[in-house]
Parts: structure tokens; sequence; C-alpha cells
């Protein structure tokens, strides 16, 4: 089959059962739900630019399994410049959608399970790989959209996964059959979850030989019998439920998802089993695709920033301060942050080198400070929006005062009128377009988009604790001691 269309894509969704649930209600109709859509839109965008020629470079790929041309986001990286391209996908993206276009999960899952399975076998004389290719094989020649599906839940942090009060706080191996397991448990935070059509399950931790029922990897359909989703909220979502809701929104078009994704006692035929038991490959599993997705970030998360920093000179522009030197300054600061997480997603990228199953990997330190450095830059980034922008973001009366013909003034003037006249900008700005800038930098700063560019920068592929161990393990102090040692001439 050749590649998708976005529009096809959306179509491929409607022949999905899965079941998605919100505000404790079952949604029958949820590709064409307004909360739920933008997130589809986003997605949609991933197929479509790989048919535009002037993105084929970075949005397509040859397939190693196959050699047929597939969508990058199906790709197992094969060189340092698959590497590279990868980033460079994701900040174009990022760039036209403003959002987080969730399908990056499972193409760092491909590539983390990929390479792990490869060892995994080779340790143990299991079929892992083996299975793991006809998967992806599968995959790329139906160009579907799988989420690689990695945080549980996790209860009480403190203790190991077998050593839970409820023992389904991490996905879990609940039954062994000749022909599969049945897995119980659920993955949280789940980026893309309702709009990918499989799903691959990764452990979350490191685990010791207790947790061997929770080493577990596999693949199943999103809509297998047992399995479900719970949407999450986001800042501000139903406004997106207003009726003709537009400039509201700030970003009518796109959006991010994550959603609770339950498994209550689904079944796994052996096929699709890429870890069952192997506990000493847990942490090599999640070290494999955090690094990937730490990558993803000096990407993704740039390439919304450039629209950030891009609606952020409108506002100046519109509010008749663009040639003020502490608005161009601002600016600048904000450049040089964006720049700088860009430039750790292009280093770990250049820095990377194969992998025992000869795909590549990136540099693990490189990408750990490429993410560490997105827990920070992106609040920064905001911080100088809102700075520019002004306090008119937030306290802006609605779309439908703008456009209200209700009389209120003493020579007739409607309350459109009264909101057109006082919110005027620099005059060569009409007020809607100033309207408009400023939602933006709302729904990005403290709105639903915010989930994508803010907490996610945060959270999302690992708190900063999780870089922070990353980093001490791979920083070689010791070797950095001798380094002084031998300069201060101590023995
Ligand atoms: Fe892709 Fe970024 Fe979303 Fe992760 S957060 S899925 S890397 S867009
Ligand atoms: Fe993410």
């Amino acid at each position: 089959m050749a590649m998708m269309t976005g529009a096809e894509y959306i179509e491929s969704l409607r022949k999905l059962n899965t079941r998605v649930y919100m505000f404790g209600e079952k949604i029958e109709n949820w590709v064409d739900h307004p909360m739920i859509r933008p997130s589809i839109n986003c997605v949609a965008m991933t197929y479509d630019l790989a048919h535009d020629p002037q993105y084929e470079d970075l949005m397509t790929a040859t397939s190693h399994l196959t050699g047929k041309k597939i969508n990058r986001f199906a790709n197992i990286h094969q060189s340092t410049d698959d590497l590279r391209k990868k980033v460079k996908m994701q900040r174009l993206l990022g760039q036209k959608t403003a959002s987080c276009f969730q399908r990056c999960v499972g193409m760092d899952a491909f590539n983390a399970v990929y390479s792990t399975t490869y060892e995994i076998d080779k340790k143990y004389g299991t079929t892992y790989h083996d299975n793991f290719k006809k998967f992806l094989e599968f995959i790329q020649e139906n160009d579907l959209v799988v989420d690689g599906a990695m945080t549980d839940p996790k209860g009480d942090r403190s203790r190991a996964p077998h050593a839970q009060d409820d023992a389904d706080l991490f996905v879990r191996i609940k039954e062994r059959r000749e022909d599969g397991i049945v897995v119980r448990g659920a993955k949280c935070h789940q980026t893309g979850s309702v709009n990918s059509h499989w799903h691959i399950i990764m452990p979350t931790i490191a685990m010791g030989p207790d947790d061997k029922d929770y080493a577990v990897s596999f693949a199943c359909p999103s809509d297998a019998e047992g399995m479900f989703m719970i949407y999450g909220r986001q800042s501000c979502d139903t406004r997106k439920l207003e009726e003709g809701a537009d400039i509201d929104l700030g970003n009518k078009q796109f959006g991010g998802q994550e959603a609770l994704v339950v498994f209550d006692d689904v079944f796994i035929p052996n096929e699709y089993i890429f870890m069952a038991g192997e506990y000493d490959f847990a942490g090599m599993l999640v070290e494999r695709f955090a690094g990937f997705h730490r990558q993803s970030y000096g990407g993704c998360k740039v390439g919304v920033g450039d629209v950030v920093i891009g609606a952020t000179a409108l506002a100046a522009e519109y509010n008749g301060v663009e040639k003020a030197s502490a608005v161009k300054d601002k600016l600048i600061e904000m450049t040089h942050l964006n720049e700088t997480l860009y430039c750790c997603g292009i280093a770990c990228s250049s820095e990377g080198h194969p992998t025992e199953s000869g795909s590549y990997i990136i540099d693990l330190l490189l990408a750990n400070v490429c993410k560490q450095n997105v827990t920070r830059f992106p609040y920064e980034i905001v911080r100088l929006a809102e700075d520019v922008a002004g306090g008119l973001m937030v306290t802006m009366p609605g779309e439908k005062d703008f456009k209200s013909d209700t009389v209120v003034g003493r020579n007739g003037e409607t309350i459109g009128d009264f909101c057109n006249k006082f919110f005027v900008g620099n005059g060569k700005c009409s007020t809607e377009e100033r309207m408009r800038v400023m939602r933006f930098l709302e729904n990005i700063c403290l709105g639903s988009s915010a989930v994508g560019y803010r907490t996610e920068s945060m959270h999302g592929a690992g708190s900063p604790q999780a870089q922070r161990i990353m980093i001490a393990r791979q920083g070689n102090i010791q070797g950095k001691k001798e380094l002084a040692k031998a300069i201060a001439g101590i023995k």
C-alpha cells in the first residue's frame, strides 16, 4: 500500500472500534469530536507533508526491510544523517502545527524495541527481534500510527512494581498461555493514544528478578478487546465545545492529546510479544526509548518555539513597540534559547553510533542534556512572550463580544463597536488580527496548547531528575578528575 494522505488517515480511524471515554461517558464518534479533532489534524499533517515534494527528503525514508519508500515516522535510523533528519522533520512539524503531533512516540518505540530485541535474542535465543521486524513491516506497508506507551501509573514511587499494594499499578503479565499472554494494567499520559492504530507497550523502569512479570513489551491494536482510553483534560478545553468557536481557541486547527490507556485483561498473541520476563533488558529498553524521545524534543519544541517567537514579534508590532530596543533584545534572547535546544537535538544526532543490531542510536549524554534544557528554556521563552505581548492576552473580552451587535452606547454603538474601538493597535493591523495573536499566545502559554509546550517540556520523555540520573551516569567525572590531576601535577 502507498503512503496515506492526511484525509485517508482520518478515514482509516473511522474503521477502528477504539473505546474512548470523556466526562464519564463513551464517545461514539470521537473522530469528529471538537475536543479531539484538532489532535487528529496534527497527526494528519505528518501524512500530508510526506506527499509534498519540497519536504520529501525530510518526511520520507527508504525502508531497510523492504527497500520501499516509507514515511520517516516508521523508519529505523540507518545513519547519523537519518537521526539529524528526524530532528529536522520534527522542527518542521512543530512549525506547521504549533502542537504535539504525537507520531514520534511510535517512531522512538520502534527504534528502541528494534535494537533491544536484537540483544535479548542474542542472550536468550528468543525470537523477539523477528516478531518485531514482521510487525514493523506491516506498519510500514500500511503506513499506520503507533503509540509508544511507557509510563505506568507507578503508585508508591518508593516501591518496585511487584511491591505495590495493588499489583496492577505497572503493566504486567497476568497469565501465560501456550499461544500468548494476558496483560493487565494501564499506561498514563499517553500521547496520541486515541489517534493511533496500534500501541507498543514497554516497561517504564529498570527491573529486578521479582519484577519478571512486569518486564513486558508487546504490540496490540488500539481497539483490542479489553482495552480502552479515558481522555485527558486540558486547560480551557471546553472552549472547543462553544458554538462557532474560532479566535478564542488561539489554535483552532491543531492540538495535542493525552489519555489514560487501560488494559483490562488483554490477550496478546505470541507473534506480537517483544519481551516477556527478560527483566535484565527492561532498563536498556527504557534508556533507549527515553534517549530517542529526549532527542525528539530538540526538534518538536524548537518548531513550536519558532511559532511562539513569531507570534511575540507580531504582538510587539501590533502594539507599536517592535522598534524598542528592549523588545528586540527579548526576541534575540528567545531565539538564542530556542536555537540552543536545536543545537542539542542536532548534536546528539551527529554524535550517534550504531547499535549491535546495526540501527543507529543517539549519543545518550547529549540527548539527556538536550531534554534537560527543554525542561527550562520553553518556560523562559513563554515568560518573555507574556512580557512582550502584555496583559491583554488574558484580559481581553471574548470573540462574541467583538462580534456583538447589542446596542449599549448613547449614540447607538454596539458592544462590538466598543471592543473594536478600545482594543485597536498600531492602526496597521485589524483589531481581529491583534486578538488572534493574543489568543494564540494565551493558548500556548496557559491554554490547551500549554500542555504540549510547557508541562510536557518539563515531564514528557521523563521528568528533569530522570535526565540528571543519566547525566550523572554518562558524565565520566572520574575521567575529568584525571584531566585535572594531569594538568595540576597531582600523582
Ligand atoms: Fe513528538 Fe514532541 Fe509530541 Fe513527543 S512531544 S510526540 S516528540 S511532538
Ligand atoms: Fe511528548
